[in-house]
């Protein structure tokens, strides 16, 4: 289940006395889990469900927290959203996902990866200039490396959006819409944003033997193809699930059918040793 912010602000405020303190506290721990890779990312395959085919990986970070232990996404992120302090996680990542693309090809498998970007990350510039210059080294990398954005994001501020995300199209990223259908409803910026693929959200792929999610399923894929967009289904847990998809001819899956989020190294071992 889900926790709110609040909650989280209290589970920091443990020790602290008010919830300031528990802000500031999140921060400077965020800065030295950066600088401490107190991060990991977790892979998740995503699967050509016709050929059987592992074509990438979904990027989800979790942090071992030196006195907290083991926290998922939901334990830190939106605190980290609500302090700023998400650079550092951004920042992390995108170091981090360059990495385990230059391994792959060094070991030859041409595969790619998606990483999650907040929508606060959207208006900071000096972090796509450090993303610029990273791929400025081998801008080859940047194809590899898809960027996925929640929906809510793009429509709150999508003047600015826009021009952002033709600069990482630019860069050679591929730009995914994350959650797709799920946040809000205006469809008008899929005509003025420059985007590459749509990604359907677990709550309508778990839900696909009710018609009325299923219709949105395979409007969404609709969709897509009108607007020659790629599009990928996430939470995938049944073989029936993956057949529908496939009927509907969606492509691209992921979800636990396939594979929990798993280390680097037992994703590397499974899908790239053969
Ligand atoms: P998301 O991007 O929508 O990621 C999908 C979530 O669904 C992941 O949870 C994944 O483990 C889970 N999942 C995948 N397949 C299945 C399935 O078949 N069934 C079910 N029930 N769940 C499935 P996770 O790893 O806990 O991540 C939660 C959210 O945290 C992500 O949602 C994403 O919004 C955010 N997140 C993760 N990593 C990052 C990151 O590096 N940066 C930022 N800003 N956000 C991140
Ligand atoms: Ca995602
Ligand atoms: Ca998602
Ligand atoms: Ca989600």
């Amino acid at each position: 289940a889900k926790k709110s912010l609040m909650d989280d602000v209290v589970f920091y405020s443990q020790d602290i006395s008010d919830d300031a303190a528990a802000l500031l506290t999140i921060s400077s721990e965020l800065k030295q889990a950066k600088a401490q890779d107190q991060f990991e990312l977790l892979l998740q395959p995503q699967v050509n469900i016709v050929s059987n085919q592992v074509v990438g990986a979904e990027a989800l970070v979790r942090w071992h927290h030196p006195k907290r232990g083991f926290l998922t996404p939901d334990r830190f992120i939106p605190l980290a959203e609500s302090t700023g302090s998400i650079r550092f996680v951004t920042e992390w990542v995108f170091q981090h996902a360059i990495r385990i693309i230059q391994n792959w090809r060094e070991q030859g498998a041409e595969m790619t990866l998606s990483i999650n970007v907040s929508a606060m990350e959207l208006s900071n510039r000096k972090l796509f200039n450090r993303i610029a210059q990273a791929v400025k080294l081998d801008p080859t990398i940047a194809s590899a490396i898809t960027i996925e954005i929640v929906e809510s994001a793009i429509v709150e501020n999508i003047e600015f959006t826009k021009v952002l995300l033709a600069d990482l199209r630019a860069m050679g990223f591929k730009i995914a819409i994350d959650d797709f259908g799920i946040g809000f409803s205006s469809l008008s910026y899929l005509s003025r944003l420059s985007v590459d693929i749509l990604k359907i959200d677990r709550a309508f792929v778990n839900k696909m033997e009710f018609e009325k999610d299923l219709a949105i399923v395979r409007s969404i894929i609709g969709l897509a193809k009108n607007f020659n967009l790629s599009v990928i289904a996430e939470g995938i847990e049944t073989q029936e699930q993956a057949r529908t998809l496939s009927s509907l001819n969606c492509t691209k899956a992921q979800g636990y059918l396939f594979s929990k989020p798993i280390s680097v190294d037992q994703f590397n071992k499974q899908y790239l040793d053969k």
